[in-house]
């Protein structure tokens, strides 16, 4: 069993980063987030000989979650997470879709499992901590690879940023209080990829994001 890997899919019109974790000797993993662009998916993890046992959803929104049904289908995995408080969100991508004009192919998703702060999720010998985030959304969990200091935040941080909060079920003070309790207690030299943009490192974002000033 070798090191956890992390390959990046940019996909959809709201470039979001579908993620690929896996394990670099074995080439099992899992994929975080699709929201959309399958075929590109597809594409890449035959490519790279990449065998999937699952996907994973940080949240509901439909640049993230978008294109888990046809994933699920196409190659008969389960769709693990987020948290059920997502529900609304995740029967209604196809609404969401219209809503934005996205010129792209949505279907609403419907997880296999729900997942709770506290699980653990792994593949191989891989093991990643749940933890419950809500804020951007009500149902948005990040996972967590102890061992391998690494940590998948979905749309709650960013480099130089935070998740946006007017999107429904979004709530300002929630997000900055999951950062601040979930996230930021990680510690410092914990690298991370997100939803959008560049990863980074969680104590530079505790030293030098300007959105988590004072909190
Ligand atoms: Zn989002
Ligand atoms: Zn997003």
């Amino acid at each position: 069993m070798g090191m956890l890997q992390a390959g990046i899919i940019p996909v959809t019109p709201f470039e979001q980063n579908c993620t690929v974790l896996f394990d670099q000797d074995t080439k099992e993993g899992v994929i975080v987030d699709p929201g959309g662009d399958v075929d590109v998916i597809l594409q890449t993890i035959r490519e790279n000989g990449i065998k999937l046992h699952a996907i994973w959803l940080t949240h509901g929104h439909l640049d993230h979650a978008g294109g888990a049904m046809e994933l699920k289908e196409a190659l008969g995995l389960d769709i693990i997470g987020p948290h059920k408080d997502d529900e609304p969100l995740l029967s209604a991508l196809e609404a969401q879709a219209q809503r934005f004009g996205a010129q792209m192919t949505v279907r609403n998703a419907v997880p296999d499992r729900w997942l709770e702060e506290g699980e653990t999720l792994s593949f191989g010998d891989h093991e990643f901590e749940v933890f419950h985030t809500p804020g951007h959304a009500p149902g948005h969990v990040i996972f967590f690879n102890a061992k391998q200091k690494f940590a998948h935040l979905g749309d709650v941080l960013f480099s130089g940023s935070i998740g946006r909060t007017d999107l429904p079920g979004g709530n300002h003070q929630q997000l900055l209080d999951s950062i601040k309790n979930k996230v930021l207690p990680l510690g410092d030299d914990i690298g991370f990829i997100c939803g959008h943009g560049p990863g980074g490192q969680i104590g530079n974002e505790r030293r030098t994001n300007p959105f988590l000033t004072g909190i």
